[in-house]
């Protein structure tokens, strides 16, 4: 397309844009188990008006909108005192998971610079579940990752991680929980870890840190069966938590946390010698739209702790609704002992790539994982409407496959055949492929 010569009116753009989102996935329907975190109507019509209010407004400049500002510190510091942060904790609004990711591994290269100069060639511990957001982090701030396995429970064990230490160490990472599985690696030992090899540990609670913390509060089995994660354990030096994801916020907002603020000020960047002013820059953008981090605000004080204990209470119901539905349906296996409200599940006899395709035919989208091939739920409180609904199409789509043989053609067959490749790096072409292919109509 090249840009209309005359413009359209407006009721014409937003009718094709209409349109056009006729074939987009139904997340106000609850037919969505990644990508949206739907807490219903009310909450979404929030974010909306909010959102509204500030579209036009750049965090770039605080001084120019202190109401950024105040959202910007008063979210910092609710995520603080969730975290157990203490007084000394600081930290920033981010785009995304993958930002503040990436700010605190470059914050721990570069603490590493200062306070062990020996070292060349940085490396950070990652267990093999950790979110590609590490890898993303490590390829543009040139540190090598070290992969671990993980271990049956599907956690990562604290004597892999400890034996992969070396001189270069710079970072240690654990998932609460990681994405795939949904379970939380052992943090206190991974902790006791790093206090005592005097090293820096990432906690990531992307998903995890706002719900863990109202879960926690419940008087359900399953709150007891979360050890602690966050600031608490002494060898915790910083947490990225996903304000988009279980805060229900509007994408394009995360937190990155530090234990101090001298490890913080590892992430600022400044530059004072630019013809067009003294420029500093606390993360990796430079202008931010104020829509996010305004809506970000407004859902918490929306909710308040009331609304966060509620949400994770009913999403907790549904979420052992499914897991035992899936549990009885022959064939299907949850993976892992998931604590939370994200897992995924597999099967030894049927083809579960197969599976999701057939779910895809009635509306429902789950994502596609490897190693073992398996789909994918992220439990939202919407769900509680659609979850029979989604067990019986389970079921009857279960059975449909039944003795059939795997797929051979189709996105199911596509993605075993890709999972399959024992070369990654040809398997990685292939998505470096897709990618350039996404503007060729
Ligand atoms: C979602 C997620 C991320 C990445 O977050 P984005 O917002 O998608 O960039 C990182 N880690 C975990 C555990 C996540 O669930």
């Amino acid at each position: 397309m090249k840009l209309p010569p005359r413009g359209a009116g407006r009721d014409e753009v937003l009718a094709r844009m209409d349109d056009l989102r006729a074939r987009d996935a139904d997340f106000r329907g609850g037919k969505t188990f990644s990508l949206i975190y739907n807490a219903g109507d009310e909450v979404f019509d929030l974010l909306d008006e909010a959102a509204r209010r500030f579209q036009h407004t750049n965090a770039l400049s605080l001084s120019a909108f202190p109401s950024l500002r105040r959202f910007e510190a008063d979210v910092l510091s609710i995520a603080a005192d969730l975290f157990h942060g203490g007084e000394g904790a600081a930290g920033n609004l981010t785009s995304g998971g993958t930002e503040s990711i990436c700010m605190a591994v470059k914050t721990a290269r570069d603490h590493a610079r200062e306070a062990r100069p020996h070292i060349t060639r940085p490396e950070m511990i990652v267990p093999a579940t950790v979110h590609p957001a590490f890898h993303k982090a490590a390829h543009y701030f040139d540190v090598t990752p070290v992969v671990v396995p993980i271990g049956e429970d599907l956690r990562v064990a604290p004597e892999t991680v400890e034996a992969a230490i070396t001189d270069n160490t710079i970072l240690l990472v654990g998932s609460a929980p990681c994405f795939p599985f949904g379970v939380i690696d052992p943090i206190p030992q991974l902790s006791e870890i790093a206090v005592r090899r005097n090293l820096l540990l990432h906690v990531d609670a992307c998903v995890g840190g706002f719900f863990l913390p109202f879960l926690e509060k419940l008087d359900i089995p399953e709150a007891r069966a979360i050890p602690a994660w966050d600031f608490r354990l002494p060898g915790v030096t910083s947490i990225s938590a996903d304000l988009h994801k279980y805060g229900f916020a509007s994408k394009g907002a995360s937190v990155v946390l530090y234990r101090t603020r001298e490890l913080r000020r590892k992430q600022f960047f400044a530059y004072a010698d630019w013809p067009g002013g003294l420029y500093g820059s606390p993360t990796m953008t430079g202008s931010r739209g104020g829509g996010p981090i305004a809506a970000a605000w407004s859902v918490l004080q929306f909710l308040g702790e009331e609304g966060f204990l509620d949400l994770a209470r009913r999403t907790m119901t549904t979420t052992r609704k499914l897991l035992d539905g899936i549990r009885e349906i022959p064939g299907l296996r949850i993976l892992g002992n998931p604590p939370m409200s994200i897992y995924a599940f597999t099967s030894d006899t049927l083809d579960v790539y197969a599976l999701g395709e057939i779910l895809e035919t009635q509306g429902w989208r789950l994502d596609r994982q490897q190693m073992p091939p398996s789909l994918h739920m992220m439990v939202s409180p919407a769900h509680e409407r659609v979850a029979d609904q989604f067990l019986a199409d389970l079921r009857t789509g279960a059975k449909e496959i039944e003795g059939k043989p795997p797929a051979m053609d189709g996105m199911a067959a596509m993605y075993g055949a890709l999972a399959a490749i024992p070369d990654r790096g040809v398997a990685a072409r292939v998505i470096l492929d897709f990618l350039d292919g996404f503007d060729r109509g």
